[in-house]
């Protein structure tokens, strides 16, 4: 019994392995690299807390070094843009250009997308809960950040309503406001605990 547990186990392992190979697989698409891809993914999908070199390089589970050299040929391609952060004037945010969205439009990846839409809704939102643990146990063992959106952080406050002057939603972290579109951008301070109602409230409002 425990036997094939395991094997099913680790055939669920090599089914996760075997989506990121053809997603790395579908990557060398219009001059850009499985990197370049996911570094524009990235910024494309971060909010503005976390479009950094560093943040990227820690999602990315690879050096700032090599992160650097990413950032910087997407930059010099123009699909990137740097500006200096306000909250920091020693790093730096980097946004997605119009060339960079207009790429996006055809990405690779869509091939993944097209199989995660012709899921049931139900599956998708296992599947989705599933993933992301999967995720942040791996992140754990790795001593790395989890990563995630703050309708699941423990650091959001609100809940959409305004009081006592205070804005619907605001991160604890940071100790900013938040806009309702930023609920569902990733985040490199992001902490598991977080509302259960909103997050499903969230989820079910999702476009399909
Ligand atoms: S509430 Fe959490 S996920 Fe949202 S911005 Fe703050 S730290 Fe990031």
């Amino acid at each position: 019994m425990i036997e094939k547990h395991e094997s099913s186990d680790r055939a669920l392992a090599e089914l996760v392995a075997q989506l990121g190979r053809i997603a790395y697989g579908e990557g060398f698409v219009d001059g850009l690299t499985p990197a370049q891809w996911t570094a524009l993914r990235y910024y494309a999908r971060a909010n503005r807390f976390s479009r950094t070199v560093s943040a990227f390089a820690e999602f990315h589970a690879t050096s700032r070094g090599t992160a650097s050299q990413t950032v910087k040929s997407l930059v010099n391609q123009g699909y990137l843009t740097r500006t200096r952060s306000e909250r920091d004037g020693r790093s730096a945010r980097l946004d997605v250009t119009e060339k960079g969205k207009a790429a996006l439009a055809g990405d690779p990846l869509e091939i993944l997308v097209g199989a995660t839409q012709a899921l049931s809704p139900t599956a998708r939102m296992s599947l989705e809960s599933a993933l992301e643990r999967m995720v942040r146990y791996v992140a754990q063992e790795h001593g790395r950040c989890p990563f995630g959106m703050c309708p699941s952080c423990l650091h959001l406050r609100g809940d959409g309503s305004c009081v006592e002057g205070r804005p619907p939603y605001e991160c604890g972290f940071l100790d900013e406001p938040l806009e309702e579109a930023e609920l569902g951008q990733v985040c490199v301070n992001f902490e598991p605990g977080g509302n259960s109602a909103l997050k499903r409230s969230f989820a079910e409002e999702r476009p399909e």
